[in-house]
């Protein structure tokens, strides 16, 4: 084993994983410029202090997860550990609040938090970021709600549930958590530790526990919906018609807060079919506190945050392939001037489909064909003689593993797609 390896909870991003990097920032910056967002990039590291106010001193993350140091020169620094904090202190740093409201802000790039690493849980980890500040309107929600359901499908990810709730603000939040302390007390001695620790200062972080005993005291406990004020109830009852009017399917969650102490109003989540494994794909909420909280004057604002590492484990998962950068996929092989006529449209469509193809040109033999593709290092080749001409097939060959099969010229792209998600895997 080599001397020096990738500190744990971090990795290399290898040429082979680049296509899925590239599929997803380019998915992110179309869409970004679709809903009128606009790209900022805050640095790696700010003021201690901004996550500490911005965050919450009783959140997991300012708690336990951060990377703090000293520089030499005295001045207390954290590796971000998220970016809302950060375009707030940018937002009221530029004077954008004399922009025209609401300015739509997005970002990629590593974050830091000093966690368990485990599958889809790592130490540096990369994030998409949407934030829209400046409006409070139910409308907003629901559009940066849609945008992140809109960033999953373009991927082509499939069985993803949204849950949603609404955790008041605060006017009507004390009451909430007085309820939930009063459930709970009878029951302090059956929590996790960390609950019993949390029980006094943070009461909403019991109902997203993992703690099987304390999932299923949560299951029972008062939910905030039932103690919204009249303006968060209408805010909450809007953003679902809207949602419903979007065509964006939601799930209700009593038990979803997040992590993160500044959230007004609206949270959500996105989850993977088997979240248990991975967790959520991604998430975020409203904030209409955080601006103030950072020093700034009172304004609303909502974001999305999703980890890019996690949308790559479910694009994997569900075998949705990302094409290699600057690799060609498919060599056509015709054998003869009248396969050649049958295959030019094929080369067409297959290229119009995203597939990068290049076609055996001359009259060379199905042999020599072969060898050329082989020679440059193509995966796929389609086949095309009488036979296949007769049935409207080509025989698509994968030149990896020798396998080949019959499939309608229709099909031709899905089907280098799925196999290049195959047990092949995407080539470097
Ligand atoms: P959060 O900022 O905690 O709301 O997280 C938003 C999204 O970032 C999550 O849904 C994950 O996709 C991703 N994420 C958060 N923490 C990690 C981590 N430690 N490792 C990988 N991805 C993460």
């Amino acid at each position: 084993m080599p001397t020096f390896q990738t500190p744990r909870g971090t990795s290399d991003i290898l040429p082979s994983d680049q296509p899925y990097w590239k599929l997803v920032s380019s998915t992110v910056e179309s869409l970004a410029q679709r809903y009128g967002y606009r790209r900022i990039d805050t640095p790696i590291f700010e003021d201690t202090g901004l996550f500490v106010r911005g965050v919450g001193q009783s959140t997991d993350i300012v708690e336990k997860e951060m990377y703090s140091f000293m520089t030499k020169g005295g001045d207390a620094l954290t590796l971000r550990p998220e970016a809302t904090a950060s375009f707030c202190r940018a937002y009221l740093q530029h004077g954008m609040q004399n922009l025209p409201q609401p300015v739509k802000l997005f970002t990629v790039g590593p974050f830091f938090r000093h966690d368990r690493p485990g599958a889809g849980r790592y130490r540096q980890f990369h994030q998409v970021n949407f934030e829209c500040i400046g409006e409070a309107d139910p409308a907003v929600d629901a559009e940066v709600i849609q945008l992140a359901w809109e960033l999953y499908a373009t991927l082509g990810l499939r069985d993803l549930s949204v849950l949603l709730n609404s955790i008041g603000c605060p006017n009507c939040r004390p009451a909430y958590l007085d309820a939930l302390r009063q459930y709970y007390a009878p029951l302090v001695e059956e929590l996790c530790r960390e609950c019993q620790a949390r029980l006094e200062r943070n009461p909403l972080r019991l109902l997203d526990c993992k703690n099987p005993t304390c999932q299923a005291l949560s299951s029972k406990a008062p939910r905030s919906v039932d103690f919204l004020c009249e303006a968060c109830a209408d805010h909450f009852s809007r953003l679902g018609t809207y949602l419903g009017l979007l065509g964006v399917p939601f799930e209700v969650s009593h038990r979803l807060v997040r992590g993160l102490d500044y959230y007004t109003r609206t949270v959500f989540e996105v989850i993977p079919p088997d979240a248990t494994s991975q967790g959520t794909i991604g998430g975020g909420g409203r904030y209409d506190g955080l601006i103030e909280q950072i020093g700034g004057p009172a304004t609303p604002g909502i974001g999305f945050a999703s980890g890019v590492e996690r949308v790559i484990l479910n694009l994997r998962n569900q075998g949705i392939a990302a094409l290699p950068i600057g690799k060609t996929l498919l060599y056509i092989a015709p054998i003869g001037e009248t396969a050649r006529e049958f295959a030019l449209p094929l080369l067409k469509r297959a290229r119009q489909d995203g597939i990068p193809t290049v076609i055996g040109l001359g009259s060379r033999s199905l042999k020599s064909q072969l060898k050329q593709a082989s020679s440059q290092q193509v995966p796929f080749v389609a086949i095309i003689g009488e036979e296949e001409i007769g049935t409207n097939e080509v025989t698509l060959r994968d030149l990896r593993t020798g396998e080949q099969k019959k499939i309608s010229v229709q099909l031709l792209g899905p089907a280098v797609r799925e196999m290049l998600a195959g047990p092949g895997g995407p080539q470097p």
